[in-house]
């Protein structure tokens, strides 16, 4: 068997499309929706992620604004930061691009945002509402992985799913929003014992460990669909040998470039899944895309008149 591709950018250029309709609702209502970045220091990955960000910004006609204090920061100079963009009228959403700099107490930060502008959902409150199933504003990496299986008309209520990881930025919020749409979920960590036979059960398999390849192609039951999250750099050739040895383009382009993104689930798996998101490719693209479905919400959450949610309200992305 070959799975069936579920491809993330696809559904982003959907997501987009109808974020677009629903921006010019808001413009002819005299708003436009508002992102501030906060990037702290010269990290090379996170300035990556956060120029991605602001040029979907730009893309969807969102305002935004970078603010790019030193590494040096402190816990006290970060707060006050935040408070500026929290009472900024202009400011829907607040990205504060982890990791932060040690001296920085990054729960204080993560807590100081106001949550109704919390549009990476990691606030308490946040949590709080999605733990009791309450509207809010949910982490974007689970709600991208719950649109990916909406849209792909993949069955979740009475599913058996299986989450592998249990952080609080993807495998505890997409659990609950599993739970929450009704699949039997069953949540996998470093300490799980037989870990293949828990992942043997599932008709749903999200990976979100961190670990190139780890999960076997024939742990995967024939026909499951399987959420790979995993989005590691893989630069030792033996490794990238044995992961890609029957994919011999994507080997080639590795001896090429001397890199290649891994995910969490061996690239075999193709054979055995009913379908799966590829890596890249897959869940990457609809983080990016459930933070600007997270910032419009927030705007029309907090300033809008209407009340009618464009990209669909499921149990993921509420
Ligand atoms: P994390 O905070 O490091 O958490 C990893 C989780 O995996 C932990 O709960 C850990 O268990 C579990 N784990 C580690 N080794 C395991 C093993 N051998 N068996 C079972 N469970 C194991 O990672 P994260 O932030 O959730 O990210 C996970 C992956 O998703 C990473 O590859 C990251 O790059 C990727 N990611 C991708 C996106 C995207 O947009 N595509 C967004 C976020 C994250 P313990 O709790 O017991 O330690």
């Amino acid at each position: 068997m070959t799975a069936r591709i579920l491809d993330g950018t696809k559904i982003r250029d959907q997501v987009f499309a109808e974020l677009k309709t629903e921006i010019a609702r808001l413009a002819a209502e005299g708003i436009r929706p508002g992102l501030a970045a906060v990037l702290v220091g010269e990290n090379p990955a996170s300035q990556l992620y956060v120029k991605s960000k602001i040029a979907a910004c730009q893309q969807l006609g969102l305002a935004s604004w970078m603010h790019t204090p030193p590494a040096s920061i402190t816990t006290d100079e970060m707060l006050r930061l935040v408070g500026d963009v929290n009472n900024d009228d202009a400011v829907d959403g607040i990205l504060i691009q982890l990791p932060l700099p040690k001296q920085v107490d990054t729960k204080r930060v993560l807590e100081a945002v106001d949550p109704a502008k919390d549009v990476d959902g990691f606030h308490p409150i946040s949590l709080g509402h999605l733990v009791s199933g309450r509207p809010g504003l949910v982490a974007c990496t689970p709600a991208g992985c719950m649109e990916i299986l909406r849209r792909n008309h993949i069955t979740v209520e009475s599913a058996k799913a299986v989450v592998l990881g249990r952080s609080d930025i993807v495998g505890k919020p997409m659990a609950l929003l599993l739970m929450h749409a009704n699949a039997t979920v069953t949540i996998c960590h470093s300490k799980t014992r037989d870990l293949p036979d828990a992942v043997r059960r599932a008709d749903i398999v999200v990976a979100a460990m961190g670990k190139p390849g780890y999960v076997q192609a024939d742990w995967i039951r024939t026909g499951a669909a399987v959420i790979d999250v995993g989005t590691n750099k893989v630069t030792d050739s033996h490794e990238a040998e044995s992961l890609l040895r029957n994919f011999p383009a994507r080997l080639q382009k590795f001896r090429e470039k001397g890199a290649v993104l891994i995910g969490d689930v061996h690239p075999d798996a193709v054979n055995t899944a009913g379908a799966l998101t590829p890596v890249p490719g897959g869940v990457g693209p609809m983080t990016i895309t459930m933070l600007m479905s997270n910032t419009v919400k927030a705007a029309r959450l907090r300033r809008g008149k209407s009340r009618t949610d464009t990209v669909q309200s499921t149990a993921g992305a509420r």
